[in-house]
């Protein structure tokens, strides 16, 4: 493209980098000005920060859900629309005025330019009266109508292998790798390409990650005295606190800081590499890997379900998603005749899904090629990688493949089926550094920790697991909430549920949270029925313990039990543990002598080492308060049976005179599952335990904590699931299976344990 001085070019990102470098080559000093589209329609009205801090503090909007807002109160008039939506935005809009501002300097300046875009496959409704309104000129590439061939592959492997050999061909002819661009990319593609494409030793600049997992960033926003320094990301991390400098609640700064960081990509790219880009994007003389002609892939297709409806965006005469359909199909024809220099590919099937070629060939009218071949000269590792995967598919479906003799002939050294997973000892000192010489232990990672230790390295030292809410965690959050202030002088049922939901829901999660709402308040007025059982008057709702266990490096043992009932009674403290539950959980304490299993018995510890003076547990208890499912029984009326559920599930304390003050009906319980007299004793069924054993469990909990801290510390982090007679207990919902690659082996068999026998005395009545 000729660039004409005095002109501004409304460009992609990708574009503009190219055109630079163009003008940096030539020798006249030219007055040229690049920007992007966004860049220019928001200097023609953009709101300052201060609006997006409005929109958090006064109507409670999630950082994402206020810049949707920001981005369609533009589109809407000051007037009415009869539609609640639209009269929504325009009342915010308002509300909004006084932090709208139009860059003056910039529009004045326009008029020293002449005005091209190029480069877009599609300019929305807005953006192009703007674009109009400067007399926007519209460059298109030359129209043309090249001829290419697709190729079909049976899978994203074998497609990406051959783009991997043909790029190889390409740069084997001289061609210059900044000139080659792949056209189409998806994440889906990220490992296949990055391990192929590596093996081929071609670089290639994939996607970028964002400065908010860097190391710097975490830092910055896990510690309050950390000090930036003047590298990249600093700088970033300082431009973005400088920006919302006048925030003072800090929940909201902290949101606004972790979405932003999530925008601001690193700087990290190669200088010469294969490049992902649009379709728009490829100039005349480039050489572009079309992937993933797939239909439903390509051409996008737009659905009606942005913020603003179809319905919505013909009032204020935005284009509708079948309008942006139909102009991206046409443009996607258009740009892939007038690219010279391109290879088509599409996949039948990738991990998950199969897939058919675009339905865009129904007007291109390509020939198709299958079974195209891969160019085996040039990687060694990718040779024996595929000899690896024909070995299998021999062995384990009598799939002789073309290749496999050919392959087994040149690489018989092939380490065919070797591997050794062994997990081998870090350094204590690299392990307190990177714990900055404190651990901290809970219930969930001692279980996790003795259910397999690697799977406890993985967790709770790596941090592996991303921390993702899902609905049915948002309901177990909601319903913790508002059970800890039910109980509570003053309070009000429709104030608490309704505060705690401040998150955008579907239509499917309304109907489940409104229908969760009767069941909640039954759960409210069922345990007070409970309550009428008890003397126990006190309570303390979900109450965080610290234990101190320091040993090499500061140690805390930390928890938080949901309800601690107590009362004064005799001179002593009487104290009954109870912890809601959304999910099934195992409450039997058999395999404690394992370490596994010990929700209980950890509570137990904690709240005899709380602030309570001269506590006695008289027992300890889940109570389960979301229920899948109920047992028919003809005898007994749904809301009964319902009732039922809710009893307590747990250990008792075999003490008739402390029992009866926490359950006056503890002889057929109304409050305790199971819990029962005969004319013989406790029934069979009752879950008692005697006042030595609960000492006992307590001294086995002790040891059991420091055990676990004292193997952390050493680094001990073997793969050692366990197996408890037919059941292996540690990896079924274990998700690093990817990872630790599990043999046989590694499992330890660990003998059932079927009564307490282990902490002596007899256990039930
Ligand atoms: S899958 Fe099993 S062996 Fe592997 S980390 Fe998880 S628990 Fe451990």
């Amino acid at each position: 493209m000729k660039l004409i001085n005095g002109s501004l070019y409304i460009v992609p990102n990708n574009i503009r980098r190219d055109l630079l470098l163009e003008l940096s080559k030539e020798n006249e000093l030219k007055n040229i000005k690049f920007m992007s589209i966004k860049e220019v329609v928001d200097r023609f009205g953009y709101y300052e920060e201060d609006a997006l801090y409005y929109l958090m503090k006064n109507y409670k909007y999630k950082y994402k859900n206020a810049k949707i807002i920001l981005e369609n109160i533009r589109y809407v008039d000051n007037k009415k629309y009869d539609n609640n939506k639209l009269d929504n935005l325009v009342k915010i809009k308002n509300e909004l005025d006084k932090f709208y501002k139009v860059d003056e300097l910039f529009l004045k300046e326009l008029n020293h330019y002449s005005v091209y875009v190029y480069g877009y496959d599609y300019i929305d409704s807005y953006s192009r009266n703007i674009l109009d309104k400067i007399n926007t000129n519209y460059l298109k590439p030359e129209s043309n109508d090249y001829k290419h061939t697709i190729y079909e592959f049976e899978d994203m492997f074998s497609e990406v292998s051959f783009i991997a050999s043909s790029i190889r061909d390409l740069l084997d002819q001289g061609i210059d790798i900044n000139k080659i661009k792949i056209v189409n990319y998806s994440d889906e593609y990220y490992f296949i390409m990055n391990t192929v494409f590596n093996m081929h030793n071609i670089t290639i600049n994939l996607k970028n990650e964002s400065i908010y997992s860097t190391n710097i960033c975490q830092k910055f926003l896990s510690e309050k005295d950390y000090e930036l320094g003047n590298d990249y990301i600093s700088n970033k991390i300082i431009s973005v606190i400088n920006k919302y400098l006048f925030i003072e609640d800090e929940d909201i700064k902290r949101e606004i800081y972790i979405n932003e960081f999530k925008n601001i990509k690193l700087d990290k790219k190669y200088e010469n590499a294969v490049e992902l880009v649009n379709l728009s994007e490829v100039k005349e003389d480039e050489y572009a890997f079309l992937i993933g002609f797939n239909d439903g892939v390509i051409p996008r297709i737009y659905k009606d379900e942005d913020y603003l409806s179809d319905k919505e965006k013909e009032i204020i005469g935005l284009d509708k998603s079948y309008e942006i359909t139909s102009e991206l199909r046409s443009s996607t024809v258009s740009n892939i005749k007038s690219i010279k220099n391109m290879v088509i590919t599409y996949k039948l099937k990738s991990t998950f899904n199969d897939y058919g070629i675009s339905n865009l060939n129904e007007e291109l009218g390509y020939d198709i090629e299958t079974g195209s071949k891969y160019n085996y000269s040039y990687s060694n590792s990718f040779n024996n990688l595929l000899l690896g995967i024909d070995i299998d598919n021999y062995i384990k479906y009598l799939d002789y493949s073309d290749e496999l003799e050919l392959l087994f002939n040149n690489y018989k050294s092939t380490n065919y089926n070797t591997f050794s997973n062994e997990y081998k000892k870090i350094s204590k000192d690299k392990l307190y550094e990177y714990l900055k010489n404190k651990l901290t232990l809970s219930y969930s990672s001692m279980d996790t920790f003795y259910k397999c230790k690697f799977r406890y390295y993985l967790n709770s030292i790596l941090k592996l697991d991303k921390y993702e809410e899902t609905f049915a965690i948002y309901i177990g959050n909601l319903f913790h909430y508002v059970l800890s202030k039910a109980f509570e002088p003053g309070f009000d049922f429709d104030k608490e549920y309704n505060s705690y939901i401040e998150r955008d829901l579907t239509i499917k999660e309304e109907f489940f949270i409104n229908k969760l709402k009767d069941e909640l308040v039954f759960i409210i007025d069922t345990i007070k029925k409970q309550y009428s059982h008890s003397n126990f008057k006190n309570a303390l709702y979900e109450n965080k313990f610290s234990i101190n266990k320091d040993s090499s490096i500061k140690v805390d043992f930390i928890g938080y039990i949901d309800k601690l009932l107590y009362e004064e009674y005799n001179g002593k403290t009487l104290l009954v543990i109870i912890d809601y539950k959304t999910g099934t959980q195992d409450f039997n304490l058999c395999n404690s002598i394992y370490g596994l299993n010990m929700q209980l018995p950890v509570y137990l510890y904690l709240s005899k080492n709380g602030d309570i003076k001269n506590a006695e547990v008289v027992g300890m208890y889940l109570q389960k308060i979301l229920n899948n499912e109920i047992k028919k029984d003809p005898k007994k009326t749904y809301t009964r049976l319902k009732e039922e559920q809710l009893k307590l599930t747990g250990y008792s304390l075999y003490d008739e005179e402390y029992l009866n003050e926490f359950d006056d009906s503890y002889e057929h319980s109304e409050v305790i599952k199971s819990l029962s007299k005969t004319k013989d004793g406790f029934s069979s069924y009752s879950k008692l335990l005697t006042k030595e054993q609960m000492d006992e469990l307590y001294k086995l909990t002790d040891k059991k904590i420091d055990n676990a801290r004292d193997e952390i510390l050493d680094c001990n982090f073997d793969i050692d699931p366990k197996r408890i007679g037919f059941n292996n207990v540690s990896c079924t919902y274990c998700k690093y299976k990817d990872i630790c690659f599990m043999k046989e082996d590694n499992i330890k068999i660990l003998d059932e344990v079927k009564d307490l026998d282990f902490l002596g005395g007899d256990t039930n009545a």
